[in-house]
């Protein structure tokens, strides 16, 4: 078996192949090919942490595994990330561990790589302005990866506290965009591409605000309670997922549901679009929305990507069990 550190992940892995990655997988699922097992999460009672698995089996990409972690809220004061997490690998035609892969840095970048697929495959080819609400860890990884699938000519970004807008400003800066801190109301306006990536329990962003043909990718809900969207923009748009049952769950969708203004089957897998056997987005004026809820399936896609780009670069460590 090998071992692949965070630090080979880093040097690996890019944005360009987690999206090749998570969009496989996504489409992998939407066949029918790949299907992630039921999620575990449990408050262990100890140092106040949350820790579980995320698993799952694709049957085309031949990844089995999962990835087992969680949050220890105390971690940042001793220097260490609060999210931590390690992928395992397994032989799926043996059973055999085949690796375990770092999986922080992954982490970020499949749940950038999910959101840039639902850009790439939903966002009007002409959407010049990136709206970015959020600016904790996961931002400037959502931020980067954007980037990359339109010809955006400017970012406009709100946090909750804005001083930590410095670390999206330089990314901004590092790709050569125009970066402007405003209020929500007119990121909303001005934005034909928005991310929330926050730990928000509220809505931040009203229908009403919205500006006609814009695509939001809705990242940070991933648990009960989180809220990141008013429900009524699940009523207006055309809606779609990693993963339904999770959409409906523990995603952003829970709350429409929850308010009768949406059920699972108007919900639509992304790789559906993917594989296309739903056309997407319909006009110039739709408001679509991805609701990334973040699967197992996404953590073993990119951590057997990065497996297989450590062993081609004699980065991965060989040991025996
Ligand atoms: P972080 O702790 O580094 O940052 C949290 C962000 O949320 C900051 O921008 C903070 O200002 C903002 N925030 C917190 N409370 C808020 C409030 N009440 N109103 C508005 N903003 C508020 O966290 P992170 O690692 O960047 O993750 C952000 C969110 O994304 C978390 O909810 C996390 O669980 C989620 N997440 C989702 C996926 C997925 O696959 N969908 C993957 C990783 C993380």
């Amino acid at each position: 078996m090998i071992i692949v550190s965070e630090a080979t992940c880093r040097e690996v892995m890019t944005a360009a192949d987690a999206f090749v990655a998570v969009e496989a997988v996504f489409a992998a699922m939407a066949r029918g090919d790949a299907y992630n097992f039921p999620v575990i999460r449990e408050a262990i009672g100890h140092a106040d942490a949350l820790y579980g698995f995320k698993s799952g089996f694709d049957r085309a990409g031949l990844s089995l595994g999962l990835k087992s972690g969680g949050y220890w809220p105390g971690n940042a004061a001793k220097g260490l990330t609060n999210h931590q997490s390690t992928i395992f690998l397994f032989d799926p035609d043996t059973g055999s561990l085949r690796a375990l892969v770092g999986g922080n840095y992954l982490t970020a970048v499949r749940t950038a790589a999910a959101s840039s697929v639902s850009i790439a495959h939903l966002a009007r080819q002409e959407s010049k302005v990136l709206g970015m609400v959020g600016a904790g860890h996961q931002a400037p990884f959502q931020l980067r990866a954007a980037a990359a699938q339109r010809n955006f000519d400017k970012v406009l970004a709100w946090n909750l506290h804005p001083q930590k807008l410095q670390s999206l400003q330089q990314v901004a800066d590092e790709l050569g965009l125009p970066f402007e801190s405003v209020e929500r109301e007119q990121l909303a306006a001005e934005s034909d591409v928005i991310i929330t990536i926050t730990s928000a329990h509220e809505a931040l962003l009203q229908q009403g605000w919205l500006k006609p043909g814009m695509h939001i990718a809705c990242m940070g809900t991933d648990t009960a309670g989180k809220q990141e969207l008013d429900p009524l923009i699940f009523a207006s748009g055309s809606v779609f997922t990693d993963e339904v049952a999770q959409s409906v769950s523990i995603g952003e969708a829970q709350h429409a549901v929850a308010a009768g203004l949406l059920q699972a089957a108007d919900i639509t897998p992304m790789g559906a679009v993917i594989n296309g056997t739903h056309p997407g987005r319909r006009s110039d004026d739709e408001i679509t929305v991805f609701d990334g809820t973040g699967v197992g399936l996404q953590d073993l896609a990119v951590a057997s990507a990065g497996a297989r780009l450590a062993l081609e670069r004699g980065l991965a460590q060989e040991v025996s069990l």
